[in-house]
């Protein structure tokens, strides 16, 4: 390849094949499911990305969820660049930290201390060593298609990455480390009961996704995160509630907030953060009960470190990301969601394409297929989707240069630069694309 000419989309591809595993660093960029190339971003602003061909989308991946007021919003650009400017990385505290920290516990009410960590694995892998910690217990509860990081405890039915491959778990986790962790399926009391009933005194915590947003978004069924906190206190084991996706993006609170305003307030022992609490660098926290908190080093046993953890640059991205994200802000999420969810279903309804969009506060997702039509409450029904109809659906809308994520198991996420122009020109491709579907 010329380093002159400017090299294509495929070319990049392959170059990247050669040397990196799938050329991607993260498994779902690689468009396994829907095929075709993945588009190589240049730049992103506001609600658009472009690629290496010039070409110019439309963005629901906002990188997963991070970009909450869009791509390089310049408030935040120009706070990364004053910090970076004093320093890359000084491995002391300083005081954006707790700057940080502040505006966690000021949104969510069970958060009293948080660790700053720097991924979403991280922060979930350190929640649950410190409930084993608190309570000299061993084994741990995941719901079927919940995703929490890559650790190897948590990786068992961790929906979107693995189900997009068709994989049950990952390969190298050891049978030892497999079998401290009980899957259970999402939104059945009885299931949870049961495995409670069998392990008496055993079970360290039950972790879950605030609401499940990664084999599609499937919110807990009213009463469910009542009933699983009840339990859990009853039992001795902590819960922890994984807010890494649904944190400071379902609602100013997180799907705490939801569920605290829809009449079910539910405080969790410990609770994950990741994603738009970086603004698009690598911070993610874990926080909860001081107690518990407290059992971190240096002050308890618990031990958690990590070099470049609070770096000041990162931090310095999700403080201005937060400030930035004030009432106007979500309720433009709001509203984008809102339009562009009622759009999707009505152009679907239109194709008769088979079809149920389900939300979590702002977010939501769409599933295909006329088996997960009336409802998908578990992981189980969101294996019965029809991924082949939501590739075609993917590809004319990237056809008409919209980037939806590229997996039928992912929610799709809006930002606040979603403005109704744009909004407007997702909702024209609509018609084509659910005629794609339809096949
Ligand atoms: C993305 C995600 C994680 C993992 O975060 P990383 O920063 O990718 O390690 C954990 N839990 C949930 C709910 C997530 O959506």
């Amino acid at each position: 390849m010329s380093a002159t000419s400017p090299a294509t989309n495929d070319e990049l591809f392959a170059r990247a094949r050669a040397v990196i595993p799938g050329g991607v660093d993260s498994p779902v960029r690689a468009y396994g499911s829907v095929g075709g190339t993945p588009r190589f971003v240049t730049s992103a602003s506001g609600a658009w990305i472009t690629d290496a061909e010039g070409r110019r989308y439309i963005d629901l991946v906002a990188s997963w969820g991070p970009a909450l007021l869009g791509h390089a919003h310049p408030e935040v650009v120009s706070a990364v660049q004053e910090a970076a400017a004093r320093g890359l990385s000084f491995g002391a505290p300083t005081s954006a930290e707790a700057e940080l920290v502040e505006e966690i516990v000021a949104r969510v009410p069970a958060v009293a201390k948080a660790r700053l960590v720097s991924t979403g694995t991280e922060a979930t892998m350190t929640a649950i060593r410190l409930a084993r910690g608190a309570t000299g217990r061993d084994l741990v509860v995941k719901f079927a298609g919940h995703y929490h990081g890559h650790s190897d405890g948590l990786l068992a039915a961790a929906g979107s990455g693995l189900a997009t491959f068709a994989l049950p778990g990952s390969a190298g986790v050891p049978s030892a480390i497999a079998a401290q962790t009980l899957v259970v399926p999402y939104n059945d009391p009885d299931a949870l009961a049961s495995v409670f009933a069998a392990h008496p005194g055993r079970i360290a915590a039950v972790i879950t996704e605030a609401a499940a947003a990664n084999m599609g978004v499937v919110a807990p069924a009213s009463g469910f995160t009542s009933f699983v906190r009840d339990l859990t206190a009853r039992e001795g084991a902590l819960l922890i509630s994984d807010e890494v996706l649904t944190g400071f993006r379902a609602a100013p609170g997180g799907y705490a907030q939801v569920l605290a305003e829809s009449g079910e307030p539910v405080v969790p022992d410990l609770v994950t953060f990741g994603k738009v609490i970086g603004g698009g660098l690598p911070v993610a926290a874990v926080g909860g009960r001081a107690d518990v908190m407290d059992l971190l080093a240096p002050t308890g046993p618990v031990y958690q470190a990590g070099t470049l953890s609070g770096n000041p640059v990162a931090v310095a991205a999700g403080l201005a990301t937060l400030r930035l994200a004030d009432d106007a802000a979500y309720a433009r999420l709001a509203e984008a969601s809102a339009t562009l969810s009622a759009a999707v279903g009505r152009a679907l309804d239109e194709a008769s394409v088979p079809h149920v969009v389900q939300r979590a506060g702002t977010l939501f997702s769409v599933f295909f297929g006329s088996e997960v039509a009336s409802g998908v409450p578990d992981y189980e029904t969101a294996l019965r989707q029809n991924a082949p109809a939501y590739g075609r659906f993917f590809h004319a809308m990237l056809d008409q240069g919209v980037s939806l994520p590229p997996s039928a198991f992912e929610a799709w996420f809006v930002t606040a630069a979603h403005d109704d122009e744009v909004i407007g020109r997702i909702v024209e491709a609509l018609p084509a694309a659910a005629r794609a579907a339809a096949g």
